[in-house]
C-alpha cells in the first residue's frame, strides 16, 4: 500500500514524502482510514510503530477545514509526559507544514504566559498533558465544548500515572458529539472502562506488538548478584559495542547514582529522570541527540515514548516491576528497520519479575552468549548505516571488545576495579563538560590490533558462575 492510497492531501502526501517514508506502517494503513471516516477509535498500539502519524496525518486534513475561534481548541491530544507531548507537537509540526494550522503545547514546566496567548488567538489543535490542561480550565484560561476531535495517547501510561480521573473530568467537558481515538499498548481492565464510558462504537485495531515480535531487537538475560551489576554493566558497555544506549533502572535515585558512578569511569553518560525540570530534561535529551552522551541513564516516566533514533543498545540496570515497560524499554532500539540488542540483568529478586515479562511477551529471555561477544552490538553493520548521526564513524569491524586491546589479556572486571581509584582520582578533578568530551574507553586504543565481529571468544567475566553472593 502506499501513502496516496490513503486519500491524504497532495499537501499532506508531500510532507510525508519529505519525511521520507515510503509505506504506511501497519497502524496507518488501519487507522488513518477509520479516522477519516469520524469513527471513534480503540488503537492497540505502542511507540516505534509510527502510531503518531496514524493519528496526526488524518487530523491535519480534517482540520485543514473549518475556522479556529478564540480559547476553544479544535481538537485535543492528551499525553501522559511533557516529552511525548513534545514529540507529537515535532511531528505535528513536520507533518503539517504545508497546512495553515495553529497549535498549542500545554505542557507543565515552562512558561504560562505563552501558553495562554496562544489559546487566545485560537488554536486548531492543543497537545497537552492532563496536569496543565485541568489547571488553565479551572483558571478559565479555556474552553473545551468546542473540541470535537479527541486522542487519548499512551493511555496505559496514563493509569501508571494516576492521569485516569483527569481524563474523565476531561471528556465530560467535552461536546458528547465528537470522534475519540484511544491509543494504548495494553488494554488494562479500567482503560477498557474508560473506553466504554468515553467511546462511541469503537473500531478495535491492533498491531504487533513491535518490541516483543520485532526480530530486529536481540534480547538477553545476565543473571547477577546486586552488588555486582555496575561491574557487569560496564563490562557489558564496552565488550558489546554498544554505540548508544539508554539504561533503564527502576527508581530515580538509581537513576542519578548510576550516572554518576559511569561517568567516573569514563563513560559519555546523561541522565534524565522525573525530579528534574523541564529544561535540564530537555538539556540532556539533545547531548544525547546529537551525541555528546552516548550512554542516557533513565528513569521509565521520563522516557517513554522517547523518539530517539538509532538506539543500539536498551539496558535494564533494573528489570522492571511492570511487565508493559519492559515492552516499552526494549522499543527503544530495534526502531525503523534498524537492529537492536535489549539486556537485562536479573537479580534473585527480579526472577518473578522477569517471569511475569516472559509471560507476557510468550517468549523466554535467553542467557546473553557471553562465549560469542562479538563486539556487533546494534546489529553490527547493518544498524550502523541505519540513520544515525549519533553513532561513531568507525565501521562495525573496527570497534573491539575493550578486553582484546589490553597487552595482558586478561579482561576481568576484578582488575579493573583494582585500577579504578587511581583512574577515578584524576578524573574527579576534571569538570563535567570536560567528562563528556571523553571518548568512551572502548575508543581510547586506535592503535591495536583490529578485531573481527564473531571472532573474539574471550575468558568468561569474572562475575558470571560466583553466584548470587
Ligand atoms: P511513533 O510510533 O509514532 O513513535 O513513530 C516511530 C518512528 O517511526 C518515528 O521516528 C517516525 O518518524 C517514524 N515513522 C512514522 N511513520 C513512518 C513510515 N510510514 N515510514 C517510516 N518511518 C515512519
Amino acid at each position: 500500500m502506499k501513502f496516496a492510497d490513503l486519500g491524504l492531501s497532495d499537501k499532506l502526501l508531500k510532507a510525508v514524502e519529505d519525511a521520507g517514508y515510503e509505506e504506511p506502517t501497519p497502524i496507518q494503513a488501519q487507522a488513518i482510514p477509520q479516522v477519516q471516516m469520524m469513527r471513534d477509535l480503540i488503537a492497540i498500539a505502542q511507540t516505534g510503530t509510527g502510531k503518531t502519524a496514524s493519528f496526526v496525518l488524518p487530523m491535519i486534513d480534517i482540520l485543514a477545514n473549518g475556522r479556529r475561534r478564540a480559547l476553544m481548541p479544535r481538537s485535543l491530544i492528551l499525553e501522559p509526559t511533557r516529552e511525548l507531548a513534545m514529540q507529537v507537537s515535532e511531528n505535528f509540526e513536520q507533518y503539517g507544514k504545508n497546512h495553515d494550522l495553529k497549535m498549542a503545547l500545554l505542557i507543565g514546566g515552562v512558561q504560562m504566559n505563552d501558553q495562554v496567548k496562544a489559546l487566545n488567538e485560537g488554536v486548531d489543535v492543543l497537545i497537552a498533558t492532563p496536569g496543565r490542561l485541568m489547571d488553565l480550565f479551572e483558571r478559565g484560561k479555556i474552553l473545551l465544548n468546542g473540541c470535537d476531535l479527541l486522542v487519548i495517547d499512551e493511555a496505559d501510561r496514563m493509569l501508571d500515572m494516576g492521569f485516569i480521573p483527569d481524563i474523565e473530568f476531561i471528556c465530560e467537558k467535552l461536546p458528547a458529539q465528537r470522534q475519540t481515538l484511544l491509543f494504548s499498548a495494553t488494554m488494562p481492565p479500567p482503560i477498557k472502562k474508560l473506553a466504554d464510558k468515553f467511546l462511541t462504537n469503537p473500531k478495535q485495531i491492533e498491531v504487533a506488538r513491535a518490541a516483543t515480535t520485532n526480530e530486529n531487537i536481540a534480547q538477553f538475560k545476565v543473571e547477577i548478584s546486586p552488588r555486582k551489576k555496575n561491574q557487569a554493566l560496564k563490562y557489558l558497555l564496552e565488550v558489546d559495542n554498544v554505540q548508544t544506549a539508554i539504561i533503564f533502572a527502576n527508581r530515580k535515585t538509581t537513576v542519578r547514582e548510576l550516572n554518576k558512578d559511569l561517568q567516573k569511569s569514563g563513560f559519555r553518560s546523561g541522565e534524565i529522570h522525573g525530579d528534574m525540570d523541564q529544561s535540564s530534561r530537555i538539556a540532556e535529551l539533545d547531548l544525547f541527540k546529537k551525541g555528546e552522551v552516548n550512554i542516557l541513564v533513565a528513569s521509565d516516566v521520563a522516557a517513554r515514548g522517547l523518539d530517539i533514533k538509532g538506539v543500539s543498545h536498551v539496558f535494564n540496570y533494573d528489570t522492571p516491576w511492570h511487565p508493559d515497560d519492559y515492552v516499552h524499554r526494549i522499543g527503544r532500539t530495534g526502531r525503523a528497520g534498524a537492529k537492536g540488542r535489549a539486556i537485562t540483568l536479573v537479580t534473585p529478586e527480579d526472577r518473578e519479575a522477569l517471569e511475569n515479562v516472559e509471560k507476557l511477551t510468550k517468549m523466554k529471555v535467553p542467557e546473553f552468549p557471553w562465549g560469542e561477544v562479538s563486539g556487533q552490538g546494534g546489529g553490527g553493520s547493518d544498524s550502523a548505516s541505519a540513520d544515525d548521526e549519533q553513532r561513531e564513524e568507525k565501521p562495525a569491524e573496527e570497534r573491539k571488545p575493550r578486553s582484546r586491546r589490553r597487552k595482558d589479556g586478561d579482561e576481568r572486571p576484578q582488575d579493573r576495579r583494582e585500577e579504578r581509584p587511581r583512574r577515578e582520582k584524576s578524573r574527579d578533578d576534571k569538570p563535567r563538560e570536560e567528562k563528556r568530551d571523553r571518548k568512551p574507553q572502548a575508543k581510547r586504543h586506535a592503535d591495536d590490533e583490529p578485531t573481527k565481529p564473531g571472532e573474539w571468544n574471550g575468558p568468561m567475566p569474572g562475575f558470571l558462575g560466583v553466584g548470587f553472593d
